[in-house]
């Protein structure tokens, strides 16, 4: 039996990632910042909470990272934790930069130190790229990050990078383009567009306010992402991969879909407001994942509007639930 070291299993995607794994019979150990604030409500929404092993682990600090690993003895490390909102990291971008990149930096460290076969994922992103404009992104496109996020995920790629080449060391990066799920966090604009939707549908809200609509992004489904992240493990050579559905489409797509799937009409429902904007917006992010359909077989089954509606399902019920 194999055993997975997933860093930031209370999120989307190491929920996710942890129900992959155990189907696929690997024994799944997840790490927290805190086992006893977090209720990890993901675990318990995919109903594999008592199938995952839970341990305390502060990634920002190396001798919690080295002894986990020590501890668990993993094959295979996914570090899938720190700050993931780019608006947060506008707010805290000490913490963006110590939680994405100081941390992936300590699990680099500690791999090597421990002189192991431990294979490490981590989650790039496409927001490292900054505005990708018309031609969609590929592993060749260079970086231009664009928030205190981007520059810290750009930061913590490159590390991968360099630890691979200076020591040899089996380190991937997924740069991953934006991925949804009803296990979003409602920080995220998407789920707060569908929760909206779904609650004006039961007379629990009348308006939802956002920014810029005019935002283009690749939207994929999180759990064929996750699979992604599995197959750039299972290689013979570690290598970089972008993961896209390679479809862009507005945010005011995205609105248009989701009240659409409830039979409303957007236009009576959102009010736009500037307070919303960022300091500094990509205007178009889209990628190209040709490499990872070549190399491993990976391809989405799910776009934009896909997404909407799945997300929608299951938010409908939980808002006629709580009406
Ligand atoms: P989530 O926000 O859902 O989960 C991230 C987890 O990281 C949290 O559950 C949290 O767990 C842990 N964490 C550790 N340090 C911090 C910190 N300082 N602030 C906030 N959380 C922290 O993210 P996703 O599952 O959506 O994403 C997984 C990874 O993939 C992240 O690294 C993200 O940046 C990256 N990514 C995601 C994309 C997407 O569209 N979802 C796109 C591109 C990259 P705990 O509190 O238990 O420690």
């Amino acid at each position: 039996m194999r055993t997975a070291l997933i860093c930031g299993v209370s999120g989307q995607d190491g929920a996710y990632l942890a129900k992959l794994l155990l189907e696929k019979g690997y024994r799944v150990i997840g790490t927290s910042r805190d086992l006893f604030a977090s209720s990890f409500l993901n675990l318990h929404r995919l109903s594999i909470f008592n199938d995952v092993e839970l341990e305390l682990m502060a990634l920002t600090d190396f001798r919690s990272t080295l002894q986990t690993l020590q501890k668990t003895k993993p094959e295979e490390v996914y570090n899938l934790a720190g700050q993931s909102s780019v608006g947060q990291s506008f707010e805290q971008p000490v913490e963006a930069m110590e939680s994405i990149c100081v941390s992936t930096l300590n699990l680099l460290e500690s791999i090597r130190s421990l002189g192991s076969e431990i294979r490490l994922f981590h989650a790039s992103s496409s927001e490292c790229f900054g505005d990708t404009g018309s031609a969609a992104a590929s592993e060749e496109t260079p970086f231009r990050p664009g928030s205190p996020y981007a520059v810290a995920k750009a930061a913590a790629h490159w590390a991968v990078v360099n630890y691979r080449e200076a020591y040899g060391l089996f380190a991937a990066n997924g740069i991953l383009f934006n991925h949804e799920s009803p296990l979003r966090s409602e920080r995220f604009v998407t789920k707060k567009i569908v929760s909206a939707a779904c609650r004006i549908k039961v007379n629990r809200q009348r308006k939802v306010q956002l920014g810029d609509l005019a935002i283009r992004r690749d939207w994929g489904w999180a759990p064929e992402y996750v699979d992604a992240m599995w197959r750039i493990m299972q290689q013979s050579t570690a290598d970089d991969f972008v993961v896209a559905t390679g479809s862009a489409y507005s945010l005011e797509d995205f609105v248009s879909e989701a009240f659409k799937q409830l039979d409303l009409n957007w236009r009576d429902h959102v009010e736009l407001d500037n307070r919303l904007t960022r300091p500094s917006e990509i205007m178009c992010s889209w990628g190209n994942a040709a490499k990872a359909r070549d190399k491993l077989a990976w391809k989405p089954n799910y776009k934009m509007p896909d997404v909407v509606r799945m997300m929608v399902e299951t938010e409908y019920v939980i808002s006629c639930a709580s009406s």
